[in-house]
């Protein structure tokens, strides 16, 4: 055994214990533990963590600890003032694309409005996202943090809020996603893309008022839902808004 003393921080405090929350603990480490063994061992999954110091200098996961290592284990976005920097994780390139466990059906269709694909089953079990996700090369959201600890879940996000426009606006800064959202390009029912559609082809399945009052729509070619620009979709650009100021969507 050798011992180890540990300092986490920003939102990996909230994996701990407060009695070990933003400040230096020690710690006894088993024997060959690796930085990745340790910090999931102190609670805090490996898909939260984007950069560990071990006596100032930035490490893999793959370090073993020695006696009287200090190690300190960083989150996303927050500036370290040491370099180079090694990241613990390759991120995929390009449009990120998700899949989120059973308890995410509000944040799932935030995402899809964004137009991020997202796949999301209320009856998807824990072993199906983390295939689907290895499979598809999906980032897996979840607030169970078992699952995050999975060896196989190389990419995910642990959502610390529980509303969903809350849980949104957390991934939204943690990846960075403003430039990238195409809102309104999805289905929110079935994550299919939308296309434009004349208001002649859809007449018969809009109600009276949204024929008087609306001339664009747009459908879904796997459900066959029409799309306008009514109340709800007012209601969903004020929340983008509020995420993305000026994200360019034509009003
Ligand atoms: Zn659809």
């Amino acid at each position: 055994m050798v011992t180890a003393t540990f300092r986490f921080y920003e939102e990996l405090n909230d994996f701990l214990p407060p009695s070990r929350r933003k400040k230096e603990f020690s710690c006894l480490c088993a024997q060959a533990a690796t930085t990745k063994h340790m910090i999931e061992a102190l609670g805090i999954p490996h898909t939260e963590v984007e950069f560990v110091l071990v006596n100032g200098e930035s490490v893999g996961f793959d370090r073993m600890l020695e006696e009287g290592d200090r190690v300190s284990v960083y989150p996303r976005f927050v500036s370290v003032d040491v370099s180079p920097l090694i990241r613990v994780r390759e991120y995929p390139l390009g449009n990120p694309r998700f899949i989120a466990d059973a308890h995410l059906g509000g944040l799932a269709k935030m995402l899809r409005m964004m137009g991020f694909d997202t796949l999301y089953d209320n009856n998807f079990h824990d072993d199906e996202i983390v295939a689907l996700a290895g499979k598809e090369g999906r980032i897996v959201l979840s607030r169970d943090r078992e699952l995050m600890k999975r060896r196989n879940v190389t990419q995910g996000c642990y959502l610390h809020a529980q509303k969903a426009a809350q849980q949104l606006r957390e991934i939204v800064e943690r990846l960075d996603l403003a430039t990238s959202a195409r809102p309104f390009t999805l289905c929110l029912h079935c994550n299919a893309p939308l296309h434009p559609v004349d208001k002649a082809s859809v007449l018969h399945q809009l109600p009276p008022k949204v024929r008087e009052h609306y001339d664009r729509f747009s459908t879904c070619d796997v459900c066959g839902r029409v799309y306008w620009e009514g109340s709800h979709w007012q209601n969903m650009r004020q929340i983008l808004d509020g995420l993305i100021p000026n994200h360019g969507f034509a009003s």
